[in-house]
């Protein structure tokens, strides 16, 4: 560890305190999406950046979703490397099931407890804080470091990373690093893709002693999703050199994700989410909706599954369907410079070198995959994100926090991707 590198370490531990004191105030400040409203968190973030001098802009196209952008320039000329985070979280319903309060922040045995404290204002505030500690030493650094602090993730919705993208490219770079959780063991390098589609079936309808008069619509939903569910036994995709990564990665995706989640990062997955049909049980069914989440997996695309699902569909004339989302999956070079970064950092941070995996969610850095820039995710276990009792582990917090700000030092320490 060089001596600057260091310093950035004594650094946070000096922090440690008002770190966690951060933290816990994000969470205590809801942002639930929907309704996805994060001014409350938004003016957190602002407020801090105000106590500290460090400029900023507000670009909020959708008044209740505030994105908040600072960058700068260090000394001398280089590379430019994003931070990203999201502010909104899932939303906790009335707390049912819950033992904690889920805005309460509780710190109980070196855990914070709370809604967003894994997904993601703990990644969030790594990044935050990587930002203002490489921003005291700027002049040490080369290139530029902008960090976007943004609304509207989790719905996949369009007025957070998606609007900057498409109105203020310059917060992209030539390299992302964001926080979205990981746990120790892995870092992501690739998601696969989410493709939602919203399936209606229409027939004429009957008295429920009279079968014989119309076809169930609910009857034939639950015929197509059967058949929808046979997308998950099309062939994996050819993946050249990437298939020695997933396979050495089986195991730990496995342990870290439940067993089954390896298979299923190769394979389409079909979730029939949600479904209504019916008025009465002694009526034959005139209509029956239901929306169908199917992943794809890497070396998919939309055209395999949808010419599969047309197929289905012509077998059936009283159904239709629309597409609601389609994000396709994507991938960086898990060889790339700034995985190197994370896994050296992360090792010697914590002795545990992660192993690169691809997701099975979704994030915004497949907004930098696409434009074919790198992006890489390391941040806290996944344990329990989005569900009751979410919570993260102080110490896995503040490694986050080191593996960021040191993989953002060694990133901006070099002027070009050749290593000094
Ligand atoms: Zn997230």
């Amino acid at each position: 560890m060089n001596k600057a590198k260091q310093q950035l370490l004594d650094r946070i531990e000096a922090d440690r305190e008002l770190l966690i004191t951060y933290l816990r105030d994000f969470i205590r400040l809801p942002s639930p999406n929907p309704a996805g409203d994060t001014r409350s968190s938004a003016q957190h973030v602002r407020a801090l950046f105000d106590a500290r001098g460090i400029p900023y802009r507000i670009i909020a196209p959708e008044e209740t979703m505030p994105n908040i952008v600072a960058t700068f320039d260090c000394g001398q000329a280089g590379r430019h490397l994003a931070l990203n985070g999201h502010i909104d979280v899932f939303p906790a319903g009335d707390g049912a099931g819950w033992t904690r309060d889920p805005w309460g922040a509780e710190f109980v045995d070196g855990r914070i407890y709370g809604r967003g404290a894994c997904d993601m204002k703990s990644g969030t505030t790594a990044s935050i804080f990587a930002f203002l500690y490489l921003h005291d030493i700027r002049e040490q650094l080369h290139g530029r470091l902008t960090l976007s602090v943004v609304s509207d993730e989790e719905t996949f919705g369009p007025w957070g990373a998606r609007y900057l993208f498409e109105h203020h490219p310059e917060i992209i770079g030539d390299c992302c690093l964001n926080a979205e959780p990981t746990g120790r063991n892995t870092f992501r390098f690739g998601e696969k893709g989410p493709l939602w589609l919203r399936f209606t079936v229409r027939t004429h309808g009957a008295h429920g002693a009279y079968v014989h008069r119309s076809a169930s619509a609910t009857s034939i939903a639950s015929k197509v999703i059967g058949e929808l569910e046979c997308l998950a036994e099309l062939p994996p995709a050819e993946l050249g050199n990437l298939t020695a990564v997933f396979d050495a990665a089986a195991p730990t995706v496995d342990q870290e994700w439940g067993l089954g989640a390896a298979r299923n990062l190769r394979r389409i997955t079909v979730n029939p989410g949600l479904m209504r049909g019916g008025v009465k049980v002694n009526m034959v069914a005139a209509e029956c909706v239901f929306e169908v989440d199917i992943r794809l997996p890497n070396g998919f695309d939309d055209t395999d599954v949808r010419r599969a699902v047309d197929a289905i569909v012509a077998r059936h004339p009283e159904v239709s369907y629309e597409q609601i989302l389609y994000n396709p999956p994507n991938w960086t070079s898990p060889d790339t410079e700034m995985a190197g970064l994370v896994r050296a950092n992360a090792k010697a941070v914590s002795g545990v070198e992660p192993m690169p995996v691809v997701s099975l969610g979704c994030t915004d850095a497949r907004l930098w995959r696409y434009k074919d820039v790198p992006a890489i995710v390391f941040g806290p276990s996944p344990i329990e994100m989005g569900g009751v009792d979410e919570y993260v582990e102080v110490e896995e917090f503040l490694d986050v926090v080191r593996v960021h700000t040191l993989s953002a030092y060694d990133y901006l320490s070099r002027p070009s991707s050749q290593p000094q």
